[in-house]
């Protein structure tokens, strides 16, 4: 798999997880879903920045409920959700991914990432240490529900 960012929304979300740090930022990729023989590539149109809606009752729905804070976890509001999804419907394109943030981490799933995750879609990380991002990468689960590193590539928009 491979992800299609133009530079523009690579450096929207290096902004916005540096501006939410220490906490995690979240959001939904909004584009293009092209799917080849045995491939399938993603490319953003647009982002959907959403509030981090962590909350205790989020924390009780995954395995390891002992850290209630926004700075470890991320969690999209389901209302959130449904509001891209009409969004994007209207104009035709998909929910094609999430994107959130590590602060002080690299940008690499933990397990929580990968309990939540959905097949289908890619999953871009930004590391930020110390409050400026660093690394971008994405992500996608395998048939064996395993994350895998797909591509990023970076176009000028059109
Ligand atoms: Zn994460």
């Amino acid at each position: 798999m491979a992800l299609h960012l133009t530079v523009d929304h690579f450096q929207a979300i290096r902004a916005y997880a540096e501006h939410t740090y220490p906490h995690e930022c979240c959001g939904l990729l909004l584009g293009m879903k092209r799917q080849t023989i045995g491939d399938i590539s993603h490319t953003v149109v647009e982002l959907w920045p959403t509030h981090n809606a962590w909350t205790v009752e989020a924390a009780a729905l995954t395995e390891s409920p002992h850290t209630f804070t926004s700075t470890r976890r991320y969690w999209i509001d389901p209302k959130d959700m449904l509001a891209a999804q009409r969004y994007a419907q209207h104009h035709q394109f998909d929910i094609i991914g999430i994107y959130h943030s590590h602060p002080d981490h690299p940008a690499v799933p933990s397990e929580c990432d990968r309990t939540l995750a959905w097949s289908g879609y890619s999953y871009v990380i930004v590391s930020v240490p110390q409050g400026s991002a660093q690394d971008l990468l994405s992500w996608s689960l395998d048939n064996d529900q395993q994350f895998q590193p797909e591509a990023v590539v970076l176009t000028d928009g059109d």
